[in-house]
């Protein structure tokens, strides 16, 4: 019984059960079943590369941008680093059963740049990472899961920092269209769902605003970085991503999708924006908020060219694509990936006072707070600023959908980690407010769905709690946890929720563990 693994006693799995049973008798009214969305609808779960993999290196891989980072002290809470994370390297059979016993149709994860091509474009490639990655295809394919495979997510050789400075030189975008090439030689004939990069819009902000993201680069007021422009040099990174995206797009279409049959998104983090008043002040920050975030990057994708709120207020900051690449950047996204977290309020701060950091062109002159007259937009979650707005899930497709003419869209990633306090490793087994949180947010998806938005898919992020990038092991999103001296992997009840949502099936854990019950009775 794969609930009941070697970590937990059985008594322990009953007392889970009973657990679940209650909370679903008494959760108010978050009935949602998978029944509620369309039948060609993919359900899933994700991972990333670094943040479950380990094994940093082995097999000829790489020290990537992640791995000297945290090798530097203070970078990361507690000093902890990706070097072992979940063991997924040497796991990853035991995590694909995990996977498949969930009984979700599809896989989100992402492949490791340093382990298929150590160093870049300036060396071979590895042929341990593609054998690795191709064992992982396979397994899921022949278990008939879909993998859905984001190429880059934070994490790259760092020879391309050392030698170039990565993504803040133009240099990046080839080695970016080589990894991508080689990934769809390798790895397409069994992928369907690409997805080019996870969040640049986040990346650029953590990386080269705020300095916390390797490799930790700001000015000030935004932080003390010891070199960066917070203002200019996020502008610049997106500048190459995007070319980057558009280049390994056109090279899938020209050379390979024909053949494939596969289809190629981004993924970004698509927080919501509500205007923190009924002032048109507001409510226009709230719509630069999602332009200056989203359409930052979606617009060139789609119209070939930044969003005109953006070019308002950065004038010729923001940089100038040519005729050629307009042509190419354009119509370059088959489908969008969503990753949805949160809502914030904005203020606007061009005619009102806000701190340093708001009042400013590369933000959009607006500002952010997660409160209203004294109450919270949302409850509290492991990672303060963001909190549990479901409306928000809807809202943000809404907006998609109206923006950019209704494209397909997947949730690629959607969780939520508990507040944490010390000691509570044991509780975070029973997460009722993650089983919650996932209830609330799949109404308010079904319902938009239900208003017209082409919504295809939906992942829990994610499978196991993992290395969070700086917070490190402590803020946990997965649906199974993992003790940290033994790597085992424990269902949490989100688990066995899921298990049960995906079976259509939001009643019969009372049925089944009565009927457990009675027969382990008979069996003593
Ligand atoms: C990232 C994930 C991360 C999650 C939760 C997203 O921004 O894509 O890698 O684990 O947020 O922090």
């Amino acid at each position: 019984m794969i609930w009941c693994n070697s970590v937990v006693s059985y008594n322990y799995c009953k007392f889970q059960w009973l657990l679940l049973c209650c909370f679903l008798f008494l959760a108010h009214g978050e009935n949602i079943k998978r029944s509620d969305f369309p039948d060609e609808f993919l359900f899933g779960v994700g991972t990333s590369a670094y943040q479950i993999e380990g094994a940093y290196l082995e097999d000829g891989k790489s020290l990537n941008n992640w791995d000297v980072f945290s090798l530097s002290p203070g970078t990361i809470r507690n000093g902890d680093n990706g070097f072992v994370a979940d063991d997924h390297y040497h796991q990853y059979l035991k995590d694909i059963e995990l996977i498949q016993s969930l009984g979700v149709d599809t896989y989100r994860f992402s492949i490791s740049w340093s382990r298929i091509l150590p160093r870049g474009r300036f060396g071979d490639v590895n042929p341990d990472g593609i054998m690795f990655y191709n064992k992982i295809l396979d397994e899921l394919v022949c278990r008939g899961i879909k993998p859905f495979v984001t190429i880059y997510h934070f994490d790259f050789p760092q020879e391309l920092q050392d030698r170039y400075g990565s993504w803040l030189s133009p240099l990046m975008q080839e080695d970016y269209v080589h990894y991508a090439d080689t990934c769809f030689k390798n790895f397409g004939d069994r992928v369907k769902y690409w997805t080019t990069m996870n969040e640049p819009n986040l990346f650029t902000q953590m990386a080269y605003q705020n300095g916390k993201y390797p490799p930790a680069r700001c000015s000030q007021p935004f932080g003390d970085c010891p070199a960066g422009n917070s203002d200019t040099e996020p502008i610049v990174v997106m500048h190459n991503m995007l070319l980057a995206h558009g280049k390994a797009v056109n090279l899938y279409r020209r050379d390979y999708q024909h053949e494939q049959g596969g289809s190629v998104g981004i993924v970004l983090d698509c927080i919501m924006y509500e205007p923190l008043t009924d002032n048109e002040l507001d409510q226009e920050a709230a719509r630069r908020g999602l332009a200056f975030s989203i359409g930052w990057a979606l617009d060139p994708l789609t119209f070939g060219d930044y969003p005109s709120e953006m070019r308002q207020y950065l004038g010729n900051q923001l940089p100038q694509f040519t005729s050629a690449e307009r042509k190419f950047m354009r119509n370059s996204v088959d489908f969008i990936g969503v990753n949805h977290y949160s809502t914030t309020y904005a203020k606007d701060c061009l005619y009102s006072n806000c701190s340093v950091t708001a009042n400013r062109a590369t933000k959009g002159f607006l500002d952010t707070t997660s409160e209203r007259d004294g109450v919270q937009i949302g409850e509290l979650t492991g990672i303060s600023s963001l909190r549990v707005v479901p409306r928000g899930i809807g809202e943000v497709v809404e907006y998609l959908k109206e923006r950019y003419d209704n494209k397909p869209m997947f949730i690629t990633e959607n969780g939520y980690s508990e507040p944490q306090t010390e000691g509570q490793d044991q509780d975070a087994i029973q997460d009722f407010k993650r089983i919650e949180f996932h209830q609330m947010y799949l109404s308010s998806l079904a319902q938009a769905i239900r208003d017209g938005a082409n919504v295809k898919g939906y992942f829990v992020w994610t499978l196991m709690d993992d290395f969070e990038w700086i917070i490190g092991y402590r803020i946990k999103f997965g649906l199974y946890y993992i003790d940290r001296q033994t790597l085992a992997r424990v269902p949490k009840l989100s688990a066995k929720w899921y298990q049960d949502f995906l079976k259509n099936n939001t009643q019969t854990p009372v049925i089944r563990l009565s009927s457990e019950l009675v027969h382990n009775k008979a069996d003593s």
